[in-house]
């Protein structure tokens, strides 16, 4: 996978899609996929906006239930159980705790009445993968850190995770195998009409600062926050801020969903990669779209209301390790408080042909994007069915995932590395992970963690500096490997990592 800005000239393409978080990743891999001549190009990394920013979930969203989104939450219910089957290196099963307390905003029977609601519109699935009650004692056993202060019972259900940067990634990598052009850091910075009508866009190079005009017979919004710069509306879409904070680790394999004391909003307390994610609150937002601020006010939200949960973490801000910010985007309301609104997706079309995707969930990107190109293929007279649903991503193609998993925790072992380390190469890279073995068996100092705490390898860092279109440092270590946000990096070892990379690479 490698950057080529030259692909876009002097070529013809169906459809540019500008935009690669998750809706313009499977609106490609999608498009390329039907046979569709496809370009896709972001002014900034992959993944570089929200879909890095998410609370890494793959869920029909239990809380919508509360709000009556159940036609989301089945569709979304969908998506998460054919992803658990499809990728089972990028989706993986989360269960999560919900703790029910004497004056819970919820009380036991109404959470018991949602679950079984939840597991109803997620079909047929396994008695395993239902909800399940537990006493106060169990409960607490099960969730050691939880404050037991008024705490009556609890429930917990299943939904799924993932390394939302990662997922875009691999996408990407699977539109570029099928054919399409795929070039970060490329902005569209002008579309080009031709009697009305959308014949193309102007984009620049951001490394080289050239523009070059490529025709497109359509050109498809997925530009996230930055979509009413295109339309004519430019009230299009509402905005909200999510924050999220890296904390140190608290629960082990299974997550925590919470009910805020202060203003009865959900919270989730989550494992990811050993550490604890925090997250997340839910602000309108009229700010910078390109500076998003994370405030004391955001801060100290989350930290108040987990520290109220947690038995005896009293976290503070000395405790937090990493933060970031996202924007949602959602569809346009009259209503005030942003939890309230719908997060459901719509497509949206301009006079002059523009296709704008608005809104929206990693989790229900992919169904979403299908209708994106099922409208480009009917525009472009192109008889194709959408070919997404239940196929195997592109790093598990032709690979069965538990022997993968068996054979390449036994080679890892073999080559010093830890079992945690194991689970997360291969979460991480697919059946690409024998190349990553490859180069510790070549060079045994790259089988060492980075960090001690944190389960990535040299060998990871170096086969992702060198295969996965890495422009800048803040690439490598912000999304294809998360350190920026799981570790406080000084600037020693961020030299030592850039000598380390290239120096081998
Ligand atoms: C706090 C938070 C938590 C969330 N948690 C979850 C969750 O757990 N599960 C879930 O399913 N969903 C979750 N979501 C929703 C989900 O993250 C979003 O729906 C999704 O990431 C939106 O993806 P996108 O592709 O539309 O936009 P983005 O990811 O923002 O992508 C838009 C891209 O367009 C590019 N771009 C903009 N202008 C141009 C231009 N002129 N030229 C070229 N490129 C351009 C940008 O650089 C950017 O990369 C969450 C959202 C937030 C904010």
């Amino acid at each position: 996978m490698q950057r080529d800005f030259s692909q876009l000239k002097n070529r013809k393409f169906d459809v540019l899609i500008c935009g690669g978080g998750i809706y313009g990743a499977w609106t490609a891999y999608d498009a390329a996929l039907r046979g569709l001549k496809v370009a896709i190009v972001d002014k900034g990394d992959w993944a570089s906006a929200t879909s890095s920013a998410s609370s890494k979930l793959i869920h029909g969203g239990l809380r919508y239930l509360e709000t009556f989104d159940f036609k989301l939450v089945k569709k979304s219910l969908a998506e998460r159980h054919m992803l658990l089957q499809a990728a089972p290196h990028r989706v993986w099963p989360l269960r999560f705790g919900v703790p029910v307390y004497k004056n819970s905003r919820v009380g036991s029977f109404r959470l018991k009445c949602g679950l079984m609601l939840y597991d109803f519109l997620a079909g047929n699935v396994p008695i395993t993968q239902k909800h399940q009650h537990y006493s106060k004692a169990d409960f607490i056993k099960h969730f050691p850190c939880l404050n037991p202060f008024e705490l009556t019972s609890g429930f917990t259900y299943l939904d799924a995770q993932t390394d939302d940067a990662r997922f875009v990634l691999e996408l990407i990598d699977g539109a570029c195998s099928a054919g399409a052009v795929c070039v970060n850091y490329c902005e569209v910075s002008e579309l080009v009409e031709k009697n009305g009508k959308i014949s193309g866009v102007i984009v620049q190079d951001k490394l080289s600062q050239e523009s070059i005009q490529v025709d497109a017979a359509q050109v498809v919004d997925t530009a996230g926050r930055w979509s009413p710069n295109f339309q004519n509306d430019k009230d299009c879409c509402r905005l909200t801020k999510g924050i999220h904070l890296i904390m140190p680790k608290t629960v082990t394999d299974e997550a925590l969903l919470l009910t805020a004391k202060s203003d009865g909003r959900v919270f989730f307390i989550i494992p990811w990669y050993g550490l604890t994610l925090l997250g997340t609150t839910d602000t309108n937002y009229d700010g910078d779209i390109n500076n998003i601020p994370i405030s004391n006010d955001d801060i100290s939200y989350l930290l108040n209301e987990a520290n109220q949960a947690l038995k005896s973490a009293n976290w503070t801000e000395q405790d937090i390790i990493g933060k970031f910010a996202g924007i949602r985007v959602l569809q346009q309301s009259s209503r005030d408080n942003p939890t309230a609104i719908s997060r459901d997706w719509v497509l949206a079309t301009s006079p002059n042909g523009l296709l704008s995707s608005i809104g929206g969930k990693l989790t229900s990107a992919r169904e979403d994007a299908a209708v994106i190109v099922d409208t480009l293929c009917t525009n472009l007279g192109i008889h194709a069915a959408c070919p997404t649903f239940g196929k195997v991503f592109p790093w598990l193609i032709g690979t069965d995932y538990q022997s993968l998993l068996d054979t390449s925790l036994a080679q890892a072992a073999q080559l010093g590395i830890d079992k945690e380390s194991a689970v997360w190469l291969v979460r991480r890279h697919g059946n690409r992970v024998s190349n990553i073995l490859q180069l510790c068996a070549d060079n045994p100092d790259l089988a060492r963690r980075i960090r001690p705490e944190l389960p990535f390898i040299m060998a990871d860092l170096v086969f992702c500096a060198r295969h996965e279109m890495v422009v800048h440092l803040d690439d490598l270590l912000g999304r294809r490997l998360p350190l920026l946000i799981l570790a406080k990096i000084t600037a020693e070892e961020l030299e030592v990592f850039s000598k380390t990379i290239w120096v081998v690479g």
